[in-house]
């Protein structure tokens, strides 16, 4: 119910009464509609407003100049976005998916391979995996972390095996160490999927210069994100680099000779717009998306709920604040109540959905990835949420498991 009919519903019912009672209810409802201001799960407009003007600027240089496509912008982009994540080359492109999509083709894999990646992912993981006609192997998560299970990635290595794909899940890198080490003793590519990652660090090295290729998304909810699609592949190899740009314009070497066989999927000029706009911007997001994962902690931590756990040495960027309870649909609900928006990221493990029944897993299947996709979701995180916003949460949460509690 909005908070407006409630408002109207119950002064209907005073209608008849004194005045004076009548208007120290409507005080009440002024202030239980304060106290019901909504907390959405991401606040995309609100960080709009701050590079408004700018993005207009720049959009305005590129409509007046013509460029549309491949515009100056573009590569202005690729420089900087290579710079943060300390790679030597960056290749803007359509979306994270294709990013995906074409660093398997520049790596070569295709029909009869078979590439693992984590059963917890999003869909566009392996997605991108079937694209070019290999086989996703999809394998189990720690429970503290959300990411690859090492020991069972190298359960699933056989001679079918070419890359191994880790996502760094809701903003924590993988194990990329361990990793790293079984890809080089077993001859295999890596392709990180980065697309919740920007920014996020083992010791000193940002995600997207760890694998053979790193892959970004900046769907506009992402930590980076465009006004549309648009994301980019990362890598340190110049050869990689040059057969990436082949793979996004048609397999273009010079106008009207084709190459291979390329796709269209350039990062479009305009969205390269926001994205420079952006970049002045992200670390300060970060460390603010970091703030207030401290805050939730702060308020969370003596509750039976379990919180992101940051693994030592690592920056986990918090593209997701992702907690776990039993009880989850509950809490949820509870919370909606209060107008407080959670996700839930997300909730069926990949070997459930259409593309997939048929991918190979582990003779033991994903009874971690299942058990997570039925306990966690995402509290509201952006980096504009205040003190104050997170205390609501924390404290409509805390009413939520005592109350739950005795009804069971
Ligand atoms: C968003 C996302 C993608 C896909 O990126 P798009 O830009 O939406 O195509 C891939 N992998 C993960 C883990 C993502 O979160």
């Amino acid at each position: 119910m909005c908070p407006d009919s409630f408002a109207t519903a119950i002064n209907f019912e005073y209608i008849n009464c004194a005045v004076g009672v009548f208007e120290r209810n409507l005080e009440v409802n002024e202030m239980n509609e304060h106290k019901m201001e909504p907390i959405p799960l991401v606040d995309l407009a609100t960080q709009s407003q701050a590079i408004k003007s700018e993005v207009l600027q720049r959009m305005e240089a590129v409509i007046d100049a013509g460029r549309y496509i491949l515009g100056e912008e573009v590569g202005k982009f690729e420089s900087l976005f290579a710079a943060y994540c300390r790679t030597s080359h960056c290749v803007g492109l359509a979306n994270g998916t294709d990013a995906l999509h074409l660093a398997l083709r520049a790596l070569g894999i295709g029909e009869g391979d078979e590439v693992i990646t984590a059963g917890n992912s999003f869909a566009a993981t392996a997605l991108a995996i079937r694209y070019c006609g290999a086989q996703p192997v999809l394998v189990d998560v720690n429970e503290d972390d959300f990411n690859l299970d090492v020991e069972l990635v190298e359960a699933a290595i056989n001679e079918r095996t070419k890359a191994i794909i880790p996502v760094h899940l809701y903003g924590q890198p993988a194990r990329m160490d361990e990793i790293l080490g079984l890809a080089k003793r077993h001859d295999l590519r890596v392709i990180e999927d980065a697309a919740q990652a920007h920014g996020a660090q083992i010791g000193d090295r940002r995600c997207g210069s760890f694998g053979d290729i790193g892959c970004f998304s900046f769907y506009p909810g992402k930590n980076l994100g465009a006004f549309g699609d648009g994301g980019a592949a990362t890598t340190q190899c110049s050869e990689l680099d040059e057969h990436l740009r082949l793979l996004r314009n048609y397999g273009q070497r010079v106008k009207n000779r084709h190459d291979l066989l390329g796709f269209n999927c350039r990062l479009d000029t305009l969205q390269a717009c926001v994205l420079l706009t952006k970049m002045s911007f992200i670390e300060g997001w970060t460390q603010q998306r970091r703030q207030v994962a401290e805050w939730y902690k702060e308020d969370l931590q003596e509750t039976e709920l379990q919180l992101p756990q940051e693994r030592e040495g690592v920056r986990h960027v918090y593209h997701l604040y992702v907690v776990r309870h039993p009880r989850r649909n509950e809490i949820i609900a509870s919370l909606a109540e209060q107008n407080i928006h959670c996700g839930i990221h997300y909730p069926n493990p990949l070997s459930t959905a259409q593309p997939f029944q048929n991918c190979v897993t582990l003779p033991m299947g994903l009874p971690r990835v299942t058990k997570l996709a039925s306990e966690i979701f995402s509290l509201p995180m952006y980096p504009e949420m205040t003190r104050e916003q997170v205390a609501r949460v924390s404290s409509a949460i805390r009413q939520s498991l005592a109350t739950e509690v005795g009804v069971r």
